[in-house]
C-alpha cells in the first residue's frame, strides 16, 4: 500500500524500547509524529494490517510486511517509521528514548541526548 503524509512532523525520535526493537528487528525505531489526519492511506487501503486496536496500533503492509506507522496518543497522532518514508523528511531524530531499555549489543555513538524512557524533544 502506499501513505501520503505531509512533511510537517512535529517531532522525531529514536525510540530503543523493546517493543520497537521486536517490531522493527532492529536495534531502535526512528519515528516522527504528526497529527493523524495528515496522512492520508492512497493505495491499498484492503492491504493494510492493524496489529492492536484502532486507536493504538502498529499498521503494516499485508504484502510486504512492511512496518509503517502506529497510531498512538488516544489515535490523534500517528508515528511514522520513518525508515517506511519514500522521500527524506525535513525533520530528524532529535534525542533517544527507552536508553534504559536498548539492545546490549548495540552502542549509541551519536552525540544526541539520550533518555532512559520516554521524553518529548528536548529543544
Ligand atoms: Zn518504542
Amino acid at each position: 500500500m502506499r501513505y501520503v503524509v505531509r512533511d510537517a512532523f512535529r517531532y522525531a525520535a529514536n525510540c530503543h524500547c523493546s517493543g520497537c526493537r521486536a517490531a522493527t528487528g532492529s536495534a531502535f525505531k526512528p519515528f516522527a509524529g504528526i497529527e493523524r489526519e495528515k496522512l492520508e492511506i492512497t493505495q491499498g487501503l484492503d492491504d493494510l494490517v492493524i496489529f492492536g486496536e484502532e486507536d493504538a496500533n502498529d499498521t503494516r503492509c499485508r504484502l510486504c510486511g512492511s512496518f509503517l506507522f502506529s497510531v498512538v496518543r488516544s489515535g490523534e497522532y500517528v508515528h511514522v517509521a520513518m525508515g517506511s518514508l519514500v522521500d527524506a523528511p525535513t525533520i530528524r531524530p532529535t534525542h533517544h528514548i527507552f536508553v534504559g531499555s536498548k539492545a546490549a549489543w548495540f552502542d549509541i555513538t551519536d552525540e544526541l541526548p539520550q533518555f532512559d524512557e520516554h521524553a518529548v524533544s528536548p529543544a
